[in-house]
């Protein structure tokens, strides 16, 4: 996730920007960059560079540059590839408003087009651009005025910093979709995207709500809304120390990352739904639309619990498409004798696209000539450039080893996926409408999971001693079951199985005692019946049972000893809702047993060996 500063104010030392900027390292990006207008020489200077921070620290020494007002900005990519070209501040053709993005602007392809055949330059492949060269075509010499032309033909999200050399006593900031804040020092002001890169400089801070643009001079700002009405706003006080506010005031990144599920599930979705046509509109796939109407089936190729999405989009593409399926770990599969051909869509999916099995597949089938499409988090990244056509996930940046909000912005993606190749093929509207719109209320869903986050602590709290689980589900839930059981590996350190609710009884049964508890994802749909059958068999036995069940189901409690509920929604998306519960036992399991749920032992993030 980007992480913007911005300063305007009686200093000139750019070193507070750059600690302000180190301080939002945290939220991951790939390249930086910053712009600080030279009150002697009446311009903007631009240094930017790709990596770490430090590099652009690197750069800037000895450079001697100094001023105010300045902007900061660390670069998570969305929209091309992480370069020096690419990374913020974008300015116009005159090098005289600079601006940087957090967000992505839609609408950016067809902007691009009215504003290149005007004739701007471009010289970068960022959706951003367009704001500089708007902000161009509006600027009759006050800034702030430009912005608020420009604000009303931007879609999409954006927390905007903007300065410009000609009219220089000035930063305005736009918040829309996307977080921003600013921290009031005496006689200075800075804005950034979260508490904590101000938290050194500043206690007192004001936070931006959607549709607010502040203007900041070294006297003073104003706050405004879209419809230019005046607002007050209360001055908050933080009382988080430098540690916590990169976490966002809670105890671990993991938990952090868990609560941002409702916007990751929203990223994974913004701007990709029609509802009213039931469609799924992903640009990633407008140029091969001909190629997926002629694809007769689908492998999906992935590791971990990217893996485990590809699971439940085999019942969705199934279900959607009526497309035969076939999911295997990358791993696994290059040593295979593969079967496909070239109306085989092949489904690569991959938080970071440097998994190194996953790569080896990509390898294999784009060696044989088959079609590649990605799944993937991180932009530019080695799957994301290897694949023909790709839906990026845009579920941000997961600094926790486990894996936890990157899974429901990918089971989003294949939703999307299915309800794109669904509505190509067999779905009709009206089935393609209600998936559209279930798609679109889930962040409000997974919102209602997350405040029973208390509860399944409480739930946790019972169970810590236990050093073995099953994890029963059947049909959508069987690839929850199978994620919920890796996650308690991962971050308890406990031994946890994963079975389809039907395979218990050939086996594993043999273990059940009431020592040995049974997590049972059992919502209400088609296979209710069958996992309640699955879940006596358990209690016939004395097994502790522990139901994900749908709210509204109070009868579960005779079946169950402990139940966490997830909201109503249709049987193909329910999973997007049940593994939330899953990682919220996991994760407080994890902390009640003292382990590093952050950084797990023996395990790496980014998994770039084969
Ligand atoms: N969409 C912008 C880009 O790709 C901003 C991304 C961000 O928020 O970091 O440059």
């Amino acid at each position: 996730m980007c992480g913007i500063v911005g300063y305007i104010g009686k200093q000139k030392n750019i070193k507070i920007g750059l600690d302000a900027l180190k301080r939002l390292e945290y939220r991951g990006y790939d390249s930086a960059g910053m712009a600080v207008y030279n009150q002697e020489k009446k311009r903007v200077d631009l240094v930017r560079s790709v990596g770490r921070v430090a590099n652009l620290e690197a750069k800037l020494e000895g450079m001697g540059l100094e001023g105010s007002p300045f902007l900061f900005y660390t670069r998570w990519a969305t929209h091309g590839a992480a370069t020096e070209e690419n990374c913020h501040p974008h300015r116009d053709c005159k090098d005289s408003m600079f601006v940087v993005h957090n967000g992505i602007i839609e609408n950016y392809l067809e902007l691009k087009e009215r504003l290149v055949a005007n004739g701007h330059e471009f010289r970068s492949e960022t959706d951003t651009e367009v704001i500089p060269h708007l902000l161009e075509e509006f600027f009759t010499g006050n800034l702030e005025e430009a912005v608020r032309k420009v604000v009303p033909l931007l879609r999409g999200a954006f927390a905007l910093a903007v300065i410009s050399r000609d009219d220089p006593q000035k930063l305005v900031a736009v918040r829309f979709s996307a977080p921003l804040l600013i921290g009031v020092a005496e006689g200075e002001y800075l804005v950034a995207s979260d508490p904590s890169a101000v938290v050194t400089h500043t206690d007192k801070v004001i936070y931006l709500e959607d549709r607010e643009i502040a203007v900041l001079t070294p006297l003073g700002f104003a706050i405004e809304d879209f419809s230019r009405r005046a607002i007050e706003k209360a001055m908050s006080t933080i009382d988080w120390n430098v540690q916590d506010a990169q976490k966002g005031g809670y105890e671990h990144f993991m938990l952090k990352e868990i609560m941002e599920h409702p916007e990751s599930i929203t990223n994974a979705l913004r701007g990709r739904l029609n509802t009213e046509e039931g469609l799924a509109l992903l640009g990633g796939l407008d140029a091969h639309k001909e190629t997926m109407r002629g694809m007769e089936r689908v492998q999906v190729l992935a590791c971990g619990s990217a893996y485990l999405v590809g699971r439940a989009g085999e019942y969705m593409l199934e279900e959607c498409a009526g497309m035969p399926v076939e999911v295997d770990t990358a791993s696994e599969f290059r040593y295979r004798k593969q079967a496909f051909d070239s109306k085989t869509l092949s489904v690569f999916i991959s938080q970071s696209g440097e998994t190194a099995d996953t790569i080896a597949a990509l390898k294999e089938v784009k060696e044989k000539g088959g079609f590649a499409l990605g799944v993937v988090n991180v932009v530019g990244s080695t799957v994301a450039r290897g694949v023909d056509a790709g839906v990026y996930a845009h579920s941000g940046p997961e600094i926790a080893v486990a894996a936890t909000k990157s899974i429901t912005g990918q089971l989003a993606v294949m939703a999307l996926l299915s309800l794109f190749l669904g509505r190509q093929r067999q779905m009709s509207l009206d089935a393609g409408k209600q998936i559209a719109r279930e798609l679109a209320s889930l962040p409000d869903l997974a919102k209602k999971i997350l405040e029973t986050g208390e509860h399944i602590r409480g739930i946790a709290e019972k169970y810590k001693t236990c050093r073995n689980f099953f994890v029963i589900g059947r049909k959508y839930s069987l690839p929850v079951a199978f994620e919920g059981a890796l996650k308690l590996k991962e971050v308890a350190y406990v031994h946890a199985e994963a079975f389809g609710g039907g395979e218990l009884k050939h086996g594993s049964l043999a273990l059940i005692d009431e020592g040995f508890p049974t997590i049972a994802v059992v919502p209400s749909d088609s296979v209710y019946e069958k996992m309640i059958s699955n879940i006596q068999e358990i209690r016939a036995r004395k097994g502790p049972v522990i139901a994900i069940a749908t709210e509204g189901n109070d009868a579960i409690g005779q079946f169950a000893d402990d139940v966490m509920y997830i909201p109503k929604t249709l049987e193909m998306l329910s999973p997007v809702l049940s593994v939330i519960p899953l990682q919220l036992f996991a994760y407080y399991a994890g902390v009640l047993r003292g382990c590093d749920v952050d950084k797990p032992k023996n395990i790496a993030k980014s998994v770039t060996v084969e």
